[in-house]
């Protein structure tokens, strides 16, 4: 019997609104599910680990990573670059293994065009000022970076509409369970 394509998944939402630890716990409690670990030139938070939260990059590594054509996407959030590693992802999903891309709303966008059969997820809170709340007690950004992230998170907003489900985050186990069920029936089969 031939393989199985994996399917591909977009989780995206306002910073803050949990999707880390969401995604975190479903790889932990699902068969078949692998989280793509994307290239930044964000610099490493305290709390991180090379090669498992980001693949950490200089600028000009990045670009010339764009220039090889590497990224099945990439884009600018709050004055860093991040991107998918094309490569990665059709690896896994050669392999049977549906691929978690944890991007940003620009990024879906444009892996939305490449591949129409993506299924798109929207992490979010009912208000906002709560992302705030756990933006602070993260501890791992500072105030000017908490202000760009909650402006960021406002526009954010605006591309619910692009997605095929939305989450809200408010109660943290009926989140991870709707998110669980959301990824099981709609995995590659
Ligand atoms: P953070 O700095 O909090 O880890 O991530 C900031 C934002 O960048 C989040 O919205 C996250 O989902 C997004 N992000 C992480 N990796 C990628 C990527 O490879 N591509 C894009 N477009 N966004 C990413």
């Amino acid at each position: 019997m031939t393989q199985k394509k994996g399917r591909l998944f977009i989780i995206s939402g306002p910073s803050g609104a949990g999707k880390s630890t969401l995604i975190k716990d479903c790889l932990q409690q699902l068969q078949g599910f692998v989280k793509s670990v994307s290239y930044t030139t964000r610099p490493i938070r305290h709390n991180e680990k090379e090669g498992k939260n980001y693949r950490f990059v200089t600028k000009a590594q990045f670009k010339d990573m764009i220039d090889r054509n590497q990224f099945l996407e990439w884009a600018s959030y709050s004055g860093h670059l991040y991107g998918t590693s094309a490569d990665f992802v059709n690896h896994k999903r050669m392999q049977g293994q549906n691929v978690i891309l944890e991007i940003d709303v620009k990024g879906a966008i444009q892996v939305k065009e490449k591949t129409p059969d993506v299924y798109m997820i929207f992490i979010t809170l009912t208000c906002l000022s709560e992302a705030k709340q756990r933006l602070m007690g993260r501890g791992t950004d500072d105030e000017k970076q908490i202000k760009k992230r909650l402006a960021i998170a406002s526009e954010e907003m605006g591309y619910k509409k692009y997605y095929d489900c939305i989450i809200v985050n408010n109660n943290y186990n009926e989140a991870l369970l709707n998110l669980k069920n959301v990824l099981n029936r709609h995995k590659g089969r």
